[in-house]
């Protein structure tokens, strides 16, 4: 039988075996980024922390972590988040896409209907090649994005076999429907398409996206058509056939279809998809979005999209937190489509992708889509990002 002191000397030889796990695993850590304010809304994080990773994996997140690693990124005064999900992209219409939206730290993207069943081949490699997770939503035109002039004009060009022939043979990494309802892309087809968009999506269980914005077809009348998981981007479109009634009000359909599951996207865009009036008259009735989206292109990021964190900063001038805005951008994203379940947090085991940011205080001009300027007084800018727990340096 143990007397009291063996028991005392056992217990404190566990406690020095415990002590020395630390030292052991920090001998192993790859990366540590150090001193950085972690803002993780995923597990309602927003403090000072060091962030180690070892095995593509982040391995803990503590105020102090004393070690040493092969790579180390000081991260003193910048801002230290998940890697950012942007859900609506066309970075799957070149290989030069992805690897430009990974340097302002987006780790996760879905290219939304750049290629329809004729074409989305293309874009299905440029996804596969991607150095982050790339994902595609299939256009239920065969054609997919034609712009200018619209790829829904002609409603047979809907054609549902050949949807659904596409994304059978693109399971990996389809993960959707697109279907853009304006009118200048649609018609009168609106409601047609999107009948059409559900009935190729159903089959696999998967969720459609509509652009809406100068639909022929009320929100009323569209929204029913719409399943929980589905994703209503360009929420702040204008008139006519806006999210608000003609008094500036939201239409209670639109809150109700967000109590049963429809997400709300930003998706920011250059022409036609926001208005500051919009975003301020709807945000001042509590309707912000679940997730934000730049809706770019390789040819957009010179003509108006600059980055996923500048679109992320002009929710600040709208009363959002930065905790707010990463979440949009981070948990919320990836809660959307379950190729991103494991992403969007820095809990410890989790996928080791970090955007590391700058939050700078000045006068920054943002634009909407209708070139009107409003200045904001701090604006996030991209200074790194480790994907798979390896760093990629930012953009010059
Ligand atoms: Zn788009």
């Amino acid at each position: 039988m143990m007397n009291r002191r063996q028991f005392v000397s056992a217990a404190a030889a566990g406690a020095a075996m415990f002590a020395r796990i630390p030292h052991a695993f920090a001998q192993t850590y790859e990366l540590i980024i150090k001193g950085g304010r972690v803002i993780d809304p995923s597990i309602g994080l927003d403090a000072t922390r060091d962030v180690a990773i070892a095995g593509g994996r982040i391995v803990a997140v503590e105020p102090n972590i004393a070690a040493s690693a092969p790579d180390v990124i000081d991260a003193r005064g910048k801002i230290v988040a998940p890697g950012l999900i942007d859900i609506h992209t066309h970075a799957g219409r070149s290989k030069e896409g992805p690897p430009l939206a990974l340097q302002d730290g987006v780790t996760g993207w879905v290219d939304a209907g750049s290629g329809g069943a004729d074409n989305i081949d293309q874009v299905a490699a440029v996804a596969r090649g991607a150095p982050q997770i790339g994902r595609v939503l299939v256009n239920i035109s065969r054609s997919g994005v034609v712009s200018p002039a619209g790829e829904l004009h002609d409603i047979n060009l809907a054609n549902v076999a050949l949807a659904r022939g596409a994304i059978a043979r693109h399971r990996d990494v389809v993960v959707g429907v697109k279907a853009r309802m304006s009118e200048n892309v649609a018609d009168t087809n609106d409601l047609e398409a999107l009948r059409r968009a559900q009935e190729a999506a159903a089959p696999f269980n998967l969720p459609v996206m509509i652009h809406v914005g100068q639909n022929f077809s009320p929100m009323r009348a569209i929204l029913p058509l719409l399943k929980r998981g589905d994703i209503v981007t360009h929420m702040y479109a204008p008139p006519p056939n806006s999210i608000l009634d003609d008094q500036g009000r939201l239409y209670p359909d639109v809150a109700a279809a967000r109590r049963r599951g429809v997400i709300f996207d930003f998706g920011n865009g250059i022409n036609g998809h926001f208005t500051w009036d919009m975003v301020e008259r709807t945000m001042k009735q509590g309707f912000r979005p679940d997730t934000f989206s730049t809706d770019w292109s390789v040819a957009s990021k010179t003509t108006g999209v600059v980055d996923f964190p500048n679109v992320m900063s002009k929710f600040l001038m709208f009363g959002m937190s930065v905790s707010q805005i990463i979440a949009c951008a981070t948990v919320n994203a990836a809660r959307v489509f379950p190729a991103f379940d494991d992403r969007g947090t820095l809990n410890v085991g989790a996928p080791a992708d970090v955007a590391i940011m700058e939050l700078r205080d000045g006068a920054f001009e943002f634009v909407d889509n209708y070139k009107s300027k409003r200045t904001g007084k701090q604006c996030l800018f991209p200074i790194a990002t480790v994907l798979n727990g390896k760093r990629i340096p930012a953009r010059a």
